[in-house]
């Protein structure tokens, strides 16, 4: 089936141009289209004059699936994912069991198979055995290997590296297959000793829980990290960087190191939301690492605007409501669901002025792509990548509620929030699988091996 979207501004990371795309029979862009006229294709859909972009890739989505699946699971997190214009979502392994080596990366592109309405990748844990199991991991086909320096990924598949000696030997193998890992900057110790504290003097509410996180915390993470990436020769992605002073010690370890060996993540919340949001939202509002100040906020926009962040990846975190409601907030488990929201919270920044649409189309699509091995296949609008569409409607306005909400939770840190620039009509590979915020047709969704593996 082949398909024609025609009539429509085309937004790519090089330029904007009045046109369309044609998909032929193998799912695969055939063409670019210029002008408002059409090429035949068993579907030819008028734009008219709407957003064309290739579909986004989220490089940090937590599906929950197996497992956790009162939380998630692939067929409710992959709606929220077609509906929201998110065609390639790469999945975190802090699963039940978690993926923690090449037989669970197999089982689990099992388990999504057939029941996925988006493509997927697969994120693994670092072995417990560095050597032979990192090899044999990495050429299973997963994105990124994933850990964190505090924290943990919430309970079941934490891998803690909060060991530096152990740090530098999973880097130096990661350096050695040139494999790539995500990390979560943090101190342990120094979030430990604050939460005793804080716990001591009778403290509660997630504003207390971020208090146990300052800022502090993610700069002397990331000194850490960059002084282990420089020693080793690891590339290394800094997932959820949320802080100015973070920003600023990326900026210069990019320039010093190469930045295609810092890589840079932000999370929608970070650019558009203060903690003031949990005032709002409650502990839907709790994530890790905390929601910041509007000086941390405004420093995240700039470091997106100037190239020090690669991609947007929207941290989908989803958790059920007895886990976040009705208890202390030291209690209540951190993050909440993003994959519905994370295009409009980037196009409404647009499309006020803050970014350029080339630039969403790159760190939505282009960028993620490409730091994870896939811009042969997925984040571009070029003849012989997968026909991943995005029609985007930037007239179309609406402030977030739950009932906007497709993942299992139905909440959103982003309640009340008002948002420009929501997708109408979602393609993968060719096929519409969503249009006007409700699914088309059946999970179509594949697992996608990264290509060298
Ligand atoms: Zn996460």
């Amino acid at each position: 089936m082949s398909l024609c979207i025609h009539n429509a501004y085309r937004v790519t990371a090089s330029g904007v141009g009045h046109g369309g795309v044609l998909v032929g029979d193998d799912g695969r862009i055939e063409a670019l289209l210029d002008g408002p006229d059409h090429a035949a294709a068993d579907t030819v859909i008028d734009a008219r004059e709407r957003l064309l972009f290739a579909g986004f890739v989220d490089a940090h989505v937590h599906l929950r699936d197996p497992g956790l699946t009162h939380r998630e699971d692939f067929p409710s997190g992959t709606t929220a994912a077609a509906i929201g214009g998110v065609t390639t979502v790469m999945c975190m392994p802090n699963t039940d069991p978690p993926i923690d080596g090449a037989e669970r990366v197999a089982v689990t592109a099992a388990i999504g198979a057939g029941r996925s309405f988006v493509d997927f990748t697969l994120q693994a844990t670092i072995p417990a055995v560095l050597e032979p199991g990192m090899a044999a991991t990495w050429a299973s086909g997963i994105t990124s290997f994933e850990t964190s320096l505090a924290d943990g990924q919430e309970g079941v598949g934490t891998d803690r590296l909060d060991d530096p000696a152990r740090l530098l030997d999973v880097l130096e193998a990661a350096a050695r297959l040139d494999a790539t890992v995500g990390i979560l900057a943090g101190n342990q110790s120094i979030t430990d000793a604050l939460t005793t504290k804080l716990q001591a003097a009778g403290r509660d509410g997630s504003r207390a829980t971020a208090e146990a996180r300052p800022p502090l915390v993610e700069a002397i993470g990331i000194a850490q990290l960059v002084e282990a990436a420089r020693a080793t020769g690891a590339r290394l992605v800094f997932r959820q960087v949320n802080t100015a002073r973070g920003f600023e010690l990326l900026r210069r370890a990019r320039a010093e190191l190469g930045a295609e060996r810092i890589g840079v993540e932000v999370t929608p919340h970070n650019l558009r939301l203060t903690l003031d949001a949990v005032d709002r939202v409650g502990t839907w509002g709790q994530i890790i690492p905390p929601l910041r100040s509007a000086a941390d906020r405004a420093a995240a926009v700039a470091a997106l605007v100037d190239g020090t962040v690669d991609f947007v990846g929207s941290d989908h975190a989803p958790h059920a409501a007895f886990e976040k409601e009705g208890l202390s907030a030291w209690e209540a488990r951190n993050g909440s669901p993003g994959l519905d929201t994370l295009a409009p919270a980037v196009l409404d920044l647009a499309l006020g002025g803050h970014l350029t649409l080339c630039r969403v189309a790159e760190v939505l699509g282009t960028a993620p792509a490409r730091v994870f091995g896939l811009a042969d296949q997925k984040g571009d609008l070029r003849p012989g990548l997968d026909g991943d569409l995005v029609l985007i409607d930037p007239q179309l306005q609406r402030t977030v509620s739950p009932d906007l909400i497709k993942s299992k939770p139905g909440r959103s840190v982003f309640e009340g929030v008002h948002l420009r620039g929501w997708p109408v009509l979602t393609a993968l590979r060719g096929e519409v699988v969503a249009e006007n915020g409700a699914l088309v047709g059946p999970p179509r969704g594949r697992f996608v091996a990264r290509p060298c593996a």
